[in-house]
């Protein structure tokens, strides 16, 4: 197998005013409109002369290459960022994550087929990674192409877009200084510990996420930097590789299947349905999946906005409450112009309703990821956030037991770990509004005290204690 020979015409398209620039500059928004960018390939119709039978033969032969910079996201090359030379590309074991279905017992409870799309086995532990591979693979090529000696690649943040910026600039190195900007004393140990264990140089300012994201803006206006948050379209470009592995997985037949998605700033539900577009518009699907992006009633601007009369909703930012779905807990989505012109798209083909917005609770949240994760999932709040989507769906008749639901675990469970253990220890703060099921909560148990060891031989104390786990758990001689 050999390296693809295809090469795109990339532009930026403004979302706002139509006008389109030239990737050879470093652009995140309008510089007339300030509107929001996607990337098109002025080539794309080309790739039709292959026939779609071809290109699914392409795309499954790729699954088994050695080649590194084909085992990842750009096993879709010619679809992603076909503007890259294979010595750009960067491959740190992004993508081609499990979806793992859910147990009979889990399935059963739910009267739902459920899967899950593990995206938190990604290097950083969240599908970041997938829009990060591409944004800095494109940044390695402008450094090749333009003789770069530095360029300065900077996020705001508070979790898993700097952990993973700051994972692919420490391998980048070079040229590729990198900061990650987070509001002081708002951010957990476990968000701080991954851009600090990748070196990079971390600067705290006054406030909250907002508040960092216009000091980058300004130095993105002013300097050289490569701004990694989701207004940079090549993330999202990268990020739709997650649409063509479900696709892959089921053998391109996308009849049947809805797929459950989170939406925060809103980059990765854009990405999905842009994605699946793309592998129709190719007729590597002859039918779209169902897509249901899922907000919590703490953070719900898109559910709010599509709940809304067609003829005179209007799109409004709202203001944010406590969410679990930390990831998600975004008042005013950067993408939201990116949802209306994909989710228009997206009706166009698959008729009314193939793009739909859930609304769950808090309580629902927390509920399903903890009982997703005791069926042997490892679903975050936001992959909870799917369930409880799933959930809600088939209470308002949309789903049936028939379909094939796929629920985005958009990060590692470990992440979030802090709010399983509120959970488990009934200590959330009132504004959340969670109140935990005591049959849910787990809480380790000692099994023998240091006392009583310390009157015991090691021989006794050895007996004692498991004679303790005997009557713990009620075990039967053999
Ligand atoms: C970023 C993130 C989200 C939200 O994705 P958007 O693209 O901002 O809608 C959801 N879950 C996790 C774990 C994230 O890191
Ligand atoms: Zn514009």
């Amino acid at each position: 197998m050999s390296f693809p020979t295809y090469r795109g015409h990339l532009q930026y398209v403004c979302l706002g005013c139509g006008a389109t620039f030239d990737i050879g500059e470093l652009h995140y928004t309008c510089p007339t409109c300030s509107g929001v960018f996607v990337l098109q390939d002025l080539n794309f119709d080309t790739l039709k002369a292959t026939p779609a039978a071809e290109w699914r033969t392409i795309f499954d032969a790729r699954a088994a290459s050695k080649i590194p910079a084909l085992r990842g996201i750009f096993r879709f090359y010619e679809l992603m960022a076909p503007v890259l030379e294979p010595e750009d590309i960067l491959y740190l074991g992004e993508g081609n994550t499990p979806l793992v279905d859910s147990s009979p017992a889990l399935r059963s409870e739910l009267g739902l087929k459920t899967v899950y799309k593990n995206d938190g086995q990604n290097p950083s532990a969240s599908f970041k990674d997938r829009g990060m591979a591409c944004a800095f693979s494109f940044l390695k090529c402008l450094i090749r192409t333009k003789g770069w000696t530095e360029v300065l690649a900077i996020c705001a943040s508070t979790g898993d877009t700097s952990a993973s910026a700051a994972l692919y600039a420490s391998y980048v190195g070079g040229a590729v200084k990198s900061a990650v900007i987070l509001p002081a004393g708002k951010v957990t140990p476990q968000q701080l510990a991954q851009p600090l264990g990748s070196g990079a140089v971390v600067l705290e300012v006054p406030g909250v996420f907002d508040d960092c994201m216009k000091v980058v803006e300004h130095l993105a206006d002013n300097y050289r930097v490569a701004l990694l948050n989701s207004k940079n379209a090549w993330r999202i470009l990268g990020q739709e590789s997650y649409a063509f592995e479900v696709a892959q997985w089921y053998d391109w037949d996308m009849r049947g299947k809805c797929v459950f998605v989170p939406i925060g700033n809103a980059g990765n539900i854009t990405a999905i349905m842009g994605g699946f577009l793309k592998l129709y518009a190719l007729g590597i699907i002859t039918a779209l999946p169902r897509i249901f992006g899922v907000q919590s009633h703490h953070a719900d601007p898109v559910f709010r906005y599509y709940a809304a009369d067609a003829k005179t909703r209007e799109y409004k930012p709202v203001a944010v409450t406590a969410s679990v779905a930390q990831a998600a807990m975004i008042g005013n989505p950067v993408s939201f112009p990116r949802v209306r012109h994909f989710a228009e798209k997206y009706e166009a083909i698959g008729g009314p309703g193939s793009f739909q917005v859930l609304q769950v609770t808090e309580q629902q949240i927390m509920d399903s990821m903890i009982q997703a994760n005791r069926h042997g999932h490892i679903a975050c709040t936001q992959g909870g956030e799917c369930l409880a989507g799933a959930k809600r769906a088939k209470e308002l008749g949309l789903v049936s037991a028939e379909e094939t639901l796929v629920l985005d675990a958009t990060a590692h469970h470990l992440k979030f770990i802090g709010f399983q253990e509120m959970y488990f220890e009934n200590s959330f703060p009132a504004e959340f509004g969670v109140t935990p099921k005591p049959e849910l909560a787990n809480r380790p148990e000692l099994i023998i005290t240091q006392s009583v060891k310390d009157k015991m031989s090691d021989k006794d104390y050895v007996v004692q204690a498991a004679d303790n786990v005997v009557a713990r758990l009620g075990l039967a001689k053999k």
